[in-house]
């Protein structure tokens, strides 16, 4: 069953957890991008992924958040861009093959620079960025793309033209709220809801950015504005937490699935979790939401 089938059955699908903060527990050096793992540790990439299958989840996101041209200015493979997220779609798929119906979300996240007029990029080049790599995602055979961590409408906007521009794959779009109920642009749940939903999002939610606590506002304004649209919220482990070089996240497995089941009586039909979420909270969370 594709996605928007699965969805169809009414069952609520378990996403993922955190890939970079996982990453980086497993050995990924600060600053390093994750895409890079692709070609030089991709061992270690589907060790996690195969860890959240085999966890519950039922949508795997590749490895490709940073995955444009313009935020890969600065890699060691920023002339393989389509290879990068070509070869992370595979990696995705080859853990999901250990599960039947388990499905791979190309992650498309922000190009890292701030569109005209509050920053140098023009919607074009934004545009051409993001075509170029939602296209090599569903080449490389996604089953969804999955707009994620957008803060602002131009950019998120651009994203959306470029991702429609290269496929028919269902997208879902998900903003980071980090200004309370609002993202840094500015941006509230209910005109991004409204927004989305008129250019013919899938789902919209809200990931990454915030605590549990404004996670559960966010939900209930989304719930608000759009009765019934559904929504998917993939929340923090908590708010990062600094102790002594490392960071941080203090919410148990235990309690994050408790929200968890309070975003799906609010309408999120696919749940999982952002920075800090390892395997044990997706397994708790996928326990109590089935
Ligand atoms: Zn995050």
């Amino acid at each position: 069953m594709n996605f928007l089938e699965q969805l169809d059955t009414g069952r609520v699908l378990v996403a993922d957890g955190a890939t970079g903060t996982n990453l980086q527990k497993m050995g990924l050096a600060p600053g390093i991008p994750p895409e890079d793992l692709v070609f030089d540790q991709p061992d270690l990439i589907l060790k996690l992924e195969n860890a959240f299958v085999e966890a519950g989840s039922d949508i795997l996101l590749t490895c490709t958040f940073g995955g444009t041209r313009l935020r890969m200015k600065e890699s060691k493979y920023r002339e393989r861009v389509v290879e990068v997220n070509q070869r992370a779609v595979e990696l995705a798929r080859q853990a999901a093959g250990a599960r039947t119906g388990v499905l791979v979300a190309g992650s498309i996240g922000p190009t890292g620079q701030l569109l005209k007029p509050y920053g140098p990029l023009e919607p074009g080049q934004a545009e051409a960025a993001f075509a170029e790599q939602a296209q090599a995602l569903s080449e490389g055979g996604v089953d969804l793309l999955v707009i994620e961590t957008h803060f602002a409408f131009e950019e998120a906007d651009a994203a959306w033209r470029g991702a429609r521009s290269a496929t028919d794959l269902p997208i879902v779009v998900s903003f980071s709220y980090d200004r309370g109920l609002r993202t840094m642009m500015g941006v509230r749940p209910a005109d991004m809801l409204v927004h989305y939903r008129e250019l013919g999002a899938a789902l919209v939610g809200a990931n990454c950015g915030t605590s549990l606590e404004n996670m559960e506002k966010i939900a209930e304004e989304y719930a608000a504005a759009g009765p019934g649209f559904p929504l998917w919220i993939k929340p923090n482990a908590g708010m990062p937490r600094l102790e002594g070089e490392r960071t941080v996240f203090d919410i148990t497995p235990e309690a994050m699935a408790g929200f968890a089941s309070r975003f799906v009586a609010l309408g999120a039909r696919v749940v999982g979790g952002c920075c800090g979420s390892t395997p044990e909270h997706i397994a708790a969370i996928a326990r109590t939401v089935r």
